[in-house]
């Protein structure tokens, strides 16, 4: 059980039916395609679509209460003694009710945003916190007004730690989204160039990231990327903990070793394994660390906590390729920064495999689209191999990595069909090749050709 509906009495005081003292809800339903016993209701009005509609299979599907936006009509079908609460706006109701099951259920909240690695870090807490705490987290990339909420009344009453992954594309929602959740410490993992398009600098998507603070607790602690310029101006605020690989850092990571799949690193005079490869994983790692040594972890219990890290899907998730290669599926999204990230990652595997990069188009970029994609081909070196683009804007990768490098083998394909059946041939057991693109792209449909 979450709650009984006796207590949203206070929150949503307009209620019409019968029975409110006798019922319990256990989840929150708001797609009525699943079944979900002694579930709330919560009907989402959407551009495109309005839940009201569905109240009718609300029902059959296991909701025992609803909440109902006052300007919809109730439909003849929903039993006159059902539970409603009616409010102005579904969304915000939902919203509202997150933030009080927070305040109820009162485990540590932390909040984690970035314009890349918010999921890999918001997994990497959750796995350290987990050592210690009873800990819940924001399922798969759950990380926008919605899915925060849900993540939120999704979690049972004994929680004592959740970790939020607070998403956005434009200014302001990260501030709604902290507003909802209140964190007592937050993570902005770095600045990069993700939804430019809408934000315009990349000083405006900084300002954007930093709206998790709107909502931060004033004893709290804001973890940043001591190595982005951009964030130079927070330092110095009371609260904030650099992390990072230069000179500024307040938690200094030094690599001592990276093999294909763990890195080891020593940060404050004490040594972690992380079964990760990657710069940017080991920089992740140190923003994990300095959260967790401020909520009491020791350095045992961190390391543990990394051992048992749960990554979400399609990131960096290898899998046996056609004739004993080795495919990287990196394809849940891309932005520059993270693109170049992976191809970082790709040129220092230790392993004496021919290097294939898989590239396709990065999505809201904007006017500066077709230097940034360019600006992609900057992390190709001789280290690589082949490079394959497909679609439409990533085309600049291939032009500028082939003026770059005349001799490497580089090639575009409108198509991901076109592309798969050129590169399967290519592929033996000592290669290894990275597939990335945005998510609209969807370029694990090339997996079929690719893998055995
Ligand atoms: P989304 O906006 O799609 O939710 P995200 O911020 O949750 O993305 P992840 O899914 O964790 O990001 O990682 C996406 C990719 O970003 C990774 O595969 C990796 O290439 C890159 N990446 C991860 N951490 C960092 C980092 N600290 N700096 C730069 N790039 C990173
Ligand atoms: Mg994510």
């Amino acid at each position: 059980m979450i709650f009984d509906v006796q207590e949203l009495t206070h929150l949503f005081p307009t209620f019409k039916g019968a029975g409110k003292d006798k019922i319990a809800v256990s989840s929150i339903m708001t797609d009525t395609r699943k079944a979900a016993p002694q579930s709330l209701f919560v009907p989402i009005v959407g551009e495109s679509f309005d839940a009201h509609t569905f109240a009718g299979e609300a029902i059959k599907q296991g909701a025992v209460a609803a909440l109902w936006q006052e300007d919809q009509p109730l439909p003849a079908l929903i039993p006159t003694d059902f539970p409603i609460f009616y409010v102005t706006d579904t969304t915000k109701a939902l919203q509202d009710l997150a933030s009080w099951y927070l305040e109820k259920v009162d485990p540590i909240v932390i909040g984690v945003t970035g314009s890349n690695g918010k999921t890999t870090t918001k997994d990497m807490t959750a796995a350290v916190l987990g050592a210690k705490f009873n800990t819940h987290k924001t399922a798969g990339n759950f990380n926008n007004h919605i899915g925060l909420p849900l993540t939120v009344l999704a979690m049972q009453p004994d929680t004592e730690a959740v970790v939020l992954e607070m998403g956005m594309d434009r200014a302001g929602e990260i501030s709604v989204l902290s507003h909802i959740a209140r964190p007592d410490h937050a993570i902005i993992t770095n600045i990069g160039e993700s939804h430019i398009e809408n934000l315009g600098t990349r000083e405006a998507i900084a300002a954007a990231k930093l709206e998790i603070t709107d909502g931060l607790a004033e004893d709290g602690c804001l973890i940043i990327d001591a190595d982005e310029p951009l964030l130079d101006h927070v330092k110095t605020r009371a609260g904030v903990i650099g992390c990072g690989f230069g000179p500024s850092s307040d938690y200094k990571a030094e690599i001592t070793a990276m093999t294909d799949d763990a890195s080891s690193f020593q940060l404050m005079e004490e040594a972690y394994e992380l079964p990760m490869t990657g710069r940017h994983n080991v920089k992740n790692a140190s923003f994990v660390i300095a959260l967790a040594k401020r909520l009491g972890l020791t350095r045992e219990e961190i390391q543990q906590g990394f051992q048992q890290m749960q990554m979400s899907a399609m990131r960096f998730e290898k899998h046996q390729g056609h004739k004993g290669s080795l495919i990287i599926n990196d394809a849940y999204n891309a932005s520059p920064t993270s693109m170049k990230a992976m191809i970082e990652v790709v040129r220092q595997l230790t392993s004496k495999r021919k290097k294939v990069l898989i590239l396709g188009d990065m999505y809201e970029l904007g006017e500066k689209s077709e230097e940034l994609h360019a600006g992609v081909a900057e992390a190709v070196d001789e280290k690589i191999d082949a490079v394959f683009t497909i679609g439409v804007h990533s085309e600049k990768i291939s032009e500028a990595a082939s003026s770059r490098y005349p001799d490497m083998e580089v090639k575009h394909f409108k198509e991901k069909q076109q592309a798969g059946h050129h590169i399967r041939p290519l592929l033996t057991a000592d290669t290894v090749v990275l597939m990335k693109a945005s998510r609209g792209m969807k370029l694990e449909d090339m997996l079929p050709d690719l893998v055995e």
